[in-house]
């Protein structure tokens, strides 16, 4: 008899982790997916959950947890910073505790574990591009501290225990990644542009767009984080996964007008205190260990985006439409004796 891994992902019912979550079920895998939807949503999963080898667990990793799994990839975390600036407290105890309990988890079953890291652990970079061996020049007390310094950790928490307990551990340093399934309204710049160029809006850059980020489609992101997990034991990262085409925010505003024909205008919002000025992966490492590099041109990936998101438009349309009725009143006559 065949037995299928046991893949546990958490944070499966996020942007990255759905498409991971399908990529896995596509490869053979069984998939535990594990979430408490603080940012991720049933939507994103919810083809999956007639799988027969897709199962959901609501469960916070904040709390301890015993699993027979084979591999564990640690996604689960508020990724954005309009998400985990309004909980600060909740994304360090994530970061930390979900590191710890994951990790635990990981020990007692004999798994392999990934930690979901971040290009943030480089904070506003003194280096450019980012190599794996810059240590980083993050302000530990500034808002997104709670973010760059517990992922900064949970790497600590990642190494430590592959030192003292042997556990088997790889961990990945994403950089921005983009794609269907991004949450309309965290704050991502992708998400942003394209929904208020699709609602014919001004579309907002911060400070003078002059700040370069490089975008990595979430199909290679996906691409590289199995890649990673299934390489050898001895290697254990920490690895730049990203795509170092970089670009100008500036101009990614008008590559997204371009595609969507629209004629919005670019105006410019207040510069979020810390912001990274300048952001690209130095992915050598990643081409000469796991021979992965981004596939997906930003062409392409921004097109699937769009299309997603016109979808997301309507929906929200209809609801717009729904509730309105719901407070100015229904059309039709009340039935007979209700008050
Ligand atoms: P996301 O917010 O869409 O997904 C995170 C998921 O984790 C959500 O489904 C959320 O509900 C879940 N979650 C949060 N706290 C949890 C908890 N305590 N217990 C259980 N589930 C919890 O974000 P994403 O973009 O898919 O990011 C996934 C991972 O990749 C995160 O760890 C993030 O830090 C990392 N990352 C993402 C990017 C990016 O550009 N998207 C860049 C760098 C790192």
């Amino acid at each position: 008899m065949h037995f299928k891994k046991r893949v546990l992902v958490t944070g499966g019912a996020g942007f990255i982790g759905s498409h991971l979550c399908e990529a896995l079920l596509r490869r053979g895998c069984e998939v535990l997916c594990l979430d408490n939807f603080l940012t991720g949503s049933r939507r994103n999963i919810a083809h999956l959950l007639d799988d027969p080898y897709f199962e959901l667990l609501y469960h916070d990793v904040t709390r301890p947890l015993s699993l027979e799994v084979q591999e564990v990839y640690n996604l689960a975390c508020a990724a954005t910073p309009d998400a985990y600036r309004l909980t600060p407290v909740t994304t360090v105890s994530t970061c930390l505790l979900g590191a710890m309990n994951m990790l635990n988890l990981a020990r007692d079953a004999g798994a392999k574990i990934l930690q979901a890291s971040t290009s943030e652990v480089y904070g506003d970079a003194r280096v450019h591009p980012q190599g794996e061996d810059y240590w980083g020049h993050v302000n530990p007390i500034g808002p997104r501290a709670c973010y760059d310094e517990g992922k900064r950790c949970a790497e600590t928490l990642f190494f430590d225990y592959h030192r003292q307990h042997d556990v088997r551990i790889k961990v990945a340093r994403i950089f921005n990644t983009y794609g269907p399934r991004m949450h309309p309204e965290d704050g991502r710049v992708v998400a942003g542009m394209v929904l208020q160029a699709l609602r014919g809006e001004p579309l907002t850059i911060p400070g003078e767009g002059t700040q370069t980020r490089s975008f990595c489609y979430v199909d290679d992101m996906v691409e590289g984080l199995v890649a990673l997990m299934e390489s050898p034991d001895g290697f254990t990262g920490p690895v730049n996964l990203g795509n170092p085409a970089e670009l100008q925010v500036g101009e990614l505003a008008r590559v997204v007008l371009s595609q969507i024909g629209s004629a919005s205008e670019i105006t410019c919002a207040p510069l979020p205190e810390d912001d990274p000025r300048q952001r690209r992966p130095d992915i050598s490492l990643a081409r000469e260990a796991l021979d992965w590099s981004p596939q997906i041109p930003l062409q392409k990936g921004l097109r699937k985006t769009i299309d997603y998101f016109q979808e997301i438009v309507h929906e929200l349309r209809k609801n717009d439409r729904r509730k309105q009725v719901r407070e100015k009143g229904s059309d039709f006559p009340k039935v007979v004796g209700e008050p």
